[in-house]
């Protein structure tokens, strides 16, 4: 007779315990000691409150049918709503999802927006469906996530590989259900069904901003220095036009297939159009071309992470030969890179703040579509820079007077908001 084994559900690991959850979990573990947080608080916030797993059912054009798995997790809705993006990628997993969410309910706080953080997910290959597929693939997930969305619970927006076309279809699909049009349900929409003028570039000109004011802190000079961008897409493709603008010198960009590279500076309005159709920057003729593994040794000033999670790792940390790191992307420096680059004195601008730009104009976009009221682009921009530069100098000062690094600072700024939101309300029953 077979013997069934014993399962210990002591042992059995939570479904989003996976490594990119574990640096989220570490990062927070870490900025504890010095965020003051009471012990029911922290044990709270060691969890994300909600997560859902879905499969979505799509017809495919050659009159196949697939399957895939999807997915949305809601870290914590103490200051408001749940915000976050919802990305189409192979490898996305409910884990990924948790640590992404975590990570957005640091960021809201830490810009003082009132919202807690989410993150969603595909697991397919966007490439390789067309348009149509893309279209039924959003609004049957957007079906799906029904129960757990809405302008008052969670908040969708674009991440790799999504956009406003997606945001669009998700919109259509969500005021379809209800009955009337629901613009304030995603963020980062068409201008014409009550997008921000501001939003595409948001997250870019945020990165810029941020290493803008980190340069006149250190007293150095953004005119003349160079940089290199990995992942030419919406943030990095917009954060390389906004530095060359600035008269930096952009040398080398990538996307997914590899990169171009040339140390007078790239024609940047050339690899844009080249990139525009989905073509691969690996085809691009006229140009030196390296991988994406080599881009992150180049010698620059500037490195721009805006691709993906986990690129600077204890392996390439101690040959990255940047003067300062730029983390457009969300966690694409792991805890050992991190340690090694603080160590090497390279500062690392971290995530939570840099790429903020984004989910603060997706705030602005969604008070504007609940008002049924519209700002002009440099009404936007001014206040985006306004929010920047106030959650900039408070993470600056607290890392100067404590003497961490900034991410330790950045992530003690959030955790201390949403604690002291979930100490006054208590938590429930
Ligand atoms: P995107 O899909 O527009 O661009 C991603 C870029 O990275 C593309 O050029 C893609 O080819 C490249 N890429 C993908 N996989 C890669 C790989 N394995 N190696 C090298 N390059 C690769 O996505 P995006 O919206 O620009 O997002 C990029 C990052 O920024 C993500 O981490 C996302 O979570 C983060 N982010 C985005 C926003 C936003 O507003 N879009 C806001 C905050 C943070």
């Amino acid at each position: 007779m077979t013997r069934i084994e014993e399962v210990s559900l002591e042992r059995a690991p939570l479904e989003w315990d996976t490594p990119l959850f574990h640096t989220a979990r570490s990062q927070f573990e870490q900025a504890l000691p010095y965020a003051d947080v009471n012990d029911h608080v922290a044990e709270r916030l060691r969890y994300p409150e909600r997560s859902f797993v879905v499969s979505v059912p799509v017809h495919l054009d050659d009159g196949s049918l697939r399957v895939f798995p999807a997915y949305r997790v809601q870290h914590s809705n103490v200051l408001g709503p749940t915000k976050g993006g919802v990305r189409y990628d192979p490898h996305v997993t409910l884990g990924e999802c948790a640590a992404l969410a975590m990570w957005m309910t640091w960021k809201c706080a830490l810009l003082r927006l009132p919202y807690g953080g989410a993150k969603g997910g595909v697991r397919c290959a966007p490439r390789e469906l067309s348009d149509g597929e893309l279209e039924r693939l959003t609004r049957r997930y957007t079906a799906e996530m029904m129960p757990v969305i809405g302008p008052q619970e969670d908040v969708p927006a674009p991440d790799m590989a999504t956009d406003e076309k997606t945001m669009a279809w998700m919109m259509d699909t969500y005021s379809m259900q209800k009955g009337y049009a629901v613009p304030e349900v995603v963020t980062g929409k068409p201008i014409s069904i009550g997008g921000s003028v501001f939003r595409a570039e948001a997250t870019g000109v945020g990165v810029v901003m941020v290493i803008d004011r980190a340069y006149q802190r250190l007293g150095r000079r953004l005119e003349g220095a160079s940089c290199v961008v990995q992942g030419f897409g919406k943030v990095g493709g917009v954060a390389a036009a906004d530095l060359a603008e600035r008269g930096v010198r952009v040398v080398a960009v990538s996307d997914v297939s590899g990169a171009v590279y040339r140390e007078e500076g790239l024609d940047l309005e050339r690899v844009s159009d080249w990139t525009q159709d989905r073509r691969p920057l690996i085809e691009l003729d006229d140009c030196h071309h390296v991988t994406n593994e080599e881009m992150l040794e180049l010698p620059c000033d500037i490195l721009v992470l805006a691709a993906l999670e986990e690129q600077l790792t204890a392996e390439n940390a101690p040959r990255v030969k940047a003067g300062m790191v730029a983390e457009g992307a969300n966690g694409p420096t792991t805890l050992d890179a991190d340690t090694i680059l603080a160590e090497r004195g390279i500062p690392v601008l971290p995530d939570i703040l840099t790429n903020a730009g984004g989910v603060t104009v997706s705030y602005f976009e969604w008070v504007q579509d609940l008002g049924r009221l519209f700002w002009t682009r440099e009404e936007t921009r001014a206040r985006l820079a306004e929010k920047m530069g106030d959650a900039f100098d408070r993470v600056w000062e607290l890392s100067e007077s404590r003497g961490v690094t900034l991410r330790r600072a950045a992530l003690v700024v959030g955790i201390r908001e949403v604690a002291a939101a979930l100490a006054a309300r208590g938590i429930f029953p």
